[in-house]
Formats: C-alpha cells, sequence, structure tokens
C-alpha cells in the first residue's frame, strides 16, 4: 500500500521546484539546484533552483512593472478583496494537500498543520481582504479654511522574508495585507522549508491575481535574501526570523532606505502564580512550548513558577512531558515530530549539552528516542534548577525544550521575566485579578496573555518589542506598514499667501 508520505513526495518529487515570477513557474538562471530535506529521515525530498541575485533581480522587475503598470493597484479595494477570497477558498479546497506537504516539509505534526495552520493560512486572506475594504482615513478641518484629508496608497513592492517554522501560515500573514492594500512582492521563503510556497504561485493565479504581483524566488538568505533586501527597486521589507538576521538586513538595507518590520526570536516567560488554575496553567504552559515541535517564536519557554506550588506543578509537568508521544509527523496521535534539520537539531540538543555544563538538570527527556534512529527526533525537554542569568535561560532555543524556575514574589516574577533581551510574548496565570493587570502592565513584552493559552484575533497588534521586533502586524497594523498616509490639504477659500518678490 503507498503511504501519504509516498505519495506527497511522489507529488512534490516529479520536477525541480521552481520559482515563481511574472506569472509563471521558471529555473533558476544559474541553474544551481539544492536539496530539500525531509526532517523524518534526512533523505532528500526533492530539489530548489538556488536564486541568486539575478533571479531576485528578475522577480523585483516583473513586481515593478505590475506595480507601476499593471491593474493591480487601480482596482476597486472590492475587485481586490474579491480575488484575495477567491484565494483563501483556493487554501481551503487544498488544505489537506498543503498540510501532507507542509509536515512532510518541516515535520510539524499533520494534526497541527492540517488543522491549525493551514486552516489560519486561509482566514488571513479572508480577514485581509475585507479589512481592505474598510480602510478610512482621516480629516482635520481648519476653522473653514482648509480641509485636510488622510488617503491609504500602496507603497510599492514589497520583499517578503521568511522562516521555516509553519511557513505557510507566516507567508500568508505577510502577503495578504500587502497585496489587499495594493502592493506587490516578491517572496523568499526558507530554505529548508520551501515546498508549500511553491503551491502558493499557481492558487494565487488561478484565483486572478495578475501576472507580476506575487513571485517567489528560493534560496539561502545570504544571497537571495540579502539581494532582496539591497534591491533598489523593493520598497519595504517585511521580515520574520531570527534576531541575528534582523540586525543583518537592517545594516544591508540602510543603503536604500527600507521601511522595515521585524519579527524575530523570543524566549517568553510564562508566569504561574500559586493561586492559579494548575490544571489549565499546565495544559496551557506544555502546548505553548511543545506544540509545532517547539519551534514556535511565541513559545513559553521559561517557566516561572511560585515557590509555594513549584514542587506539585514540577511534579505534573514531568510525568505529563515524559507522556508526550513523539514520532511520525505523518500519525495522527503524533504530538512532536522531528526538528527541522540536522544543524538545527546540533543547536538544541547543543544547549543540553550547555545546560548540563551550567548545572541545570534534565528532569525529563532531551534525548533521541530508541526507537527513531533516523530523523531529528527528539523527546520533549524539560529543565530545572535554572538561574535566569544561564544562556539556557538567556537564549532563544527554539525546540521542545522548557527551563523551568522559581520565584517568591510578584515583583520578583516581573523582574526575572523582564531579565532577558526578547520581549515577544508572556503569559500570566492567577486568579487575583488586579496582580493580571498590574503584571500585564509592567511585563516588557508586545503581547500578554492572561489565563489564556496563545489564541489569536487577527485584529489585534502582533509583534515584539526590545529584541523580539520593530513594529507591528495584524489588523490596521498591518495596513500601516503596507500602505503610505498621504495627507492632503485642500484651501477652502482665499488664505493669505506670504508674497515675495514683489521688489
Ligand atoms: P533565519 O533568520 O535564519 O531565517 C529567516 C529567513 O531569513 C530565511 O528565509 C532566510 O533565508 C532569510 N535570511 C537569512 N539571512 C539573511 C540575510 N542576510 N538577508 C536576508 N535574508 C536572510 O530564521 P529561521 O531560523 O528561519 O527561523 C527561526 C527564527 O524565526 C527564530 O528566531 C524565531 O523566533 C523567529 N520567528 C519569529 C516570529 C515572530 O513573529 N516574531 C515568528 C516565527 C519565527
Amino acid at each position: 500500500m503507498t503511504t501519504l508520505l509516498e505519495v506527497v513526495r511522489q507529488k512534490v518529487g516529479l520536477s525541480v521546484v521552481r520559482h515563481f515570477i511574472g506569472g509563471e513557474y521558471v529555473e533558476g538562471l544559474s541553474g544551481r539546484t539544492f536539496p530539500d530535506l525531509n526532517p523524518a529521515d534526512n533523505e532528500p525530498i526533492t530539489e530548489v533552483y538556488e536564486g541568486l541575485a539575478e533571479d531576485v533581480d528578475r522577480a523585483v522587475r516583473a513586481a515593478r512593472r505590475a506595480f507601476d503598470e499593471g491593474p493591480w493597484r487601480r482596482m476597486s479595494a472590492r475587485e481586490r478583496a474579491a480575488i484575495l477570497r477567491r484565494v483563501a477558498e483556493l487554501i481551503e479546497t487544498q488544505a489537506e494537500e498543503i498540510a501532507s506537504i507542509e509536515t512532510l516539509d518541516t515535520g510539524i505534526p499533520i494534526s497541527q498543520t492540517a488543522r491549525g495552520q493551514i486552516a489560519r493560512a486561509a482566514e488571513n486572506f479572508h480577514f485581509f481582504s475585507e479589512m481592505a475594504t474598510r480602510l478610512d482615513g482621516e480629516t482635520y478641518p481648519v476653522d473653514g479654511e482648509f480641509l485636510n484629508y488622510t488617503l491609504r496608497r500602496p507603497v510599492g513592492v514589497a520583499g517578503l522574508i521568511t522562516p521555516w517554522n509553519t511557513p505557510f501560515m507566516l507567508e500568508t500573514w505577510k502577503i495578504a495585507p500587502c497585496l489587499a492594500a495594493g502592493n506587490t512582492c516578491v517572496l523568499k521563503p526558507a530554505e529548508w522549508a520551501p515546498l508549500s510556497a511553491s503551491r502558493l504561485g499557481a492558487i494565487l493565479q488561478e484565483a486572478g491575481v495578475p501576472d507580476g504581483v506575487f513571485n517567489v524566488v528560493n534560496g539561502f538568505g545570504e544571497a537571495a535574501g540579502a539581494s532582496l533586501v539591497a534591491h533598489p527597486g523593493v520598497n519595504l521589507i517585511s521580515f520574520t526570523g531570527e534576531t541575528a538576521t534582523g540586525q543583518e538586513i537592517m545594516r544591508n538595507g540602510a543603503a536604500t532606505l527600507k521601511r522595515f518590520s521585524f519579527e524575530l526570536g523570543g524566549k517568553s516567560p510564562v508566569i504561574v502564580f500559586a493561586d492559579a488554575d494548575l490544571d489549565r496553567a499546565l495544559d496551557a504552559a506544555i502546548f505553548g512550548v511543545f506544540s509545532l515541535n517547539g519551534e514556535r517564536c511565541t513559545a513559553g519557554s521559561r517557566l516561572f513558577v511560585q515557590d509555594e506550588v513549584y514542587d506539585e506543578l514540577v511534579a505534573r509537568l514531568v510525568e505529563c512531558v515524559r507522556r508526550i508521544r513523539v514520532g511520525d509527523p505523518f500519525e495522527e496521535s503524533t504530538e512532536v515530530g522531528p526538528l527541522i534539520h540536522p544543524d538545527h537539531y546540533a543547536r538544541v540538543t547543543g544547549y543540553l549539552d550547555v545546560a548540563r555544563e551550567e548545572g541545570a538538570e534534565i528532569a525529563v527527556g532531551g534525548e533521541r528516542p530508541e526507537r527513531l534512529s533516523a530523523g531529528n527526533y527528539l523527546e520533549p525537554a524539560v529543565i530545572t534548577g535554572v538561574r535566569n542569568e544561564m544562556r539556557i535561560a538567556q537564549e532563544e532555543i527554539f525546540g521542545p525544550v522548557l527551563c523551568v524556575l522559581r520565584f517568591e514574589t510578584e515583583e520578583e516574577a516581573v523582574r526575572l521575566a523582564n531579565d532577558v533581551r526578547y520581549g515577544l510574548a508572556a503569559y500570566v496565570w492567577t486568579s487575583d485579578l488586579a496582580r493580571a493587570h498590574r503584571v500585564a502592565a509592567e511585563i516588557e513584552s508586545g503581547m500578554v496573555w492572561i489565563n489564556s493559552q496563545n489564541v489569536r484575533d487577527l485584529r489585534t497588534p502582533f509583534g515584539g518589542m526590545k529584541h523580539s521586533g520593530i513594529g507591528r502586524e495584524g489588523g490596521h497594523y498591518s495596513f500601516d506598514f503596507y500602505t503610505e498616509t498621504r495627507n492632503v490639504c485642500v484651501a477652502l477659500g482665499r488664505h493669505r499667501i506670504p508674497r515675495m518678490g514683489t521688489g
């Protein structure tokens, strides 16, 4: 019997993954390719054309032409929205297949890609197409003499650079508002997970997006990504990825004065006070850090537990984590699949060595499961005896690894939570309403969830502070980034104009 994995492999492995430029799937100009690996066995799934500066230039020119001369930005918002709604519907129709491709490429369990991530990708198009029809402006009347009003105009050509964790969802999170606002774009997907993005060209074209509006160039960050950032024909860069990459991109884009949106790394705290609903806090803490194989930017990777309940909570945590099912990501029952790539596996397991060297204790997990000798499988790990200044508590591990710390008072919890360079998400568990709000106001992070797991409403601002990012995306925040706000001032009467050159 043919397995689902084999079917997916046949589908995507038929030909080398191409770029999508000017409405066509094209080969790379150099002809160079690189292998895309299956995280479950590290065997190549297929080859991918490696985009270089000349491919990026070709794509930017196509996007520029489509922006300057094409119909996209001249269409009414309603027309664009109707096309983008069709994109959402096509994603919904193909959801099972896209989820399989994504699972094959990333190792994220099928139960999480199929149900969560691909549905969310479709929702991104539904949501931003509707938002685009509701964009409004402001007016500033000036004493009957003038009327100022604002217009939202598309910015131009956007470079969208995305990471390998939940690639399809994150790509559509950028593409949908970018196109809804009337821009055109070039997407540079992550080199470790380019497969689902390769479906987008066909989907958008079938939905009616004009040629050149949406382009994809595959390749490595240092070549394809850097060329996109430096290209003078690109006006704005929306980047999601590591903080160090964001810093490099900012330097590289300075000469052409790019507009940036940065969604970067995190080391988000989960603070559990003794008066919390411990059952719910525990479930949310475990799901928050171990779902998506722990490769989640908003993972609550530092768990702070108040003294009185520390022993009980940690004992229950360890027991639960021991029972998490690690295995084939295509098995419906699998909860944690293989990590994306052997290099990333080495990085994550390297942090487990650091934990041991720093004197912390790996209370459970952190080993390769015996029955899974190939691929990047790792048992989810809980590390106790952690001090906040340790590297494992300060640096983003981006894998299924949870550091547990103890605190006594609210002030201490806030101080420890903030004593890190990141500031993306935070989670607070308490039944004391006033304390919940106090802590939410004091924590240095772009988003705080109180007595809640990471549930998102697409209208709300998503993003981080400190080294976790610059700017917010979501709702009208995305349109603040993807549009120029233009002020128009109209004289209503004959105001005084100062005269020069009258002798
Ligand atoms: P990464 O920074 O290595 O790569 C991200 C993308 O940038 C890839 O497409 C890569 O090819 C490209 N890139 C690399 N170097 C580049 C350069 N010099 N110029 C232009 N592009 C370049 O990140 P990753 O390992 O793919 O993803 C994991 C990281 O992403 C983690 O730090 C995670 O926290 C972060 N992340 C953040 C969010 C968020 O919303 N804040 C969401 C998901 C992931």
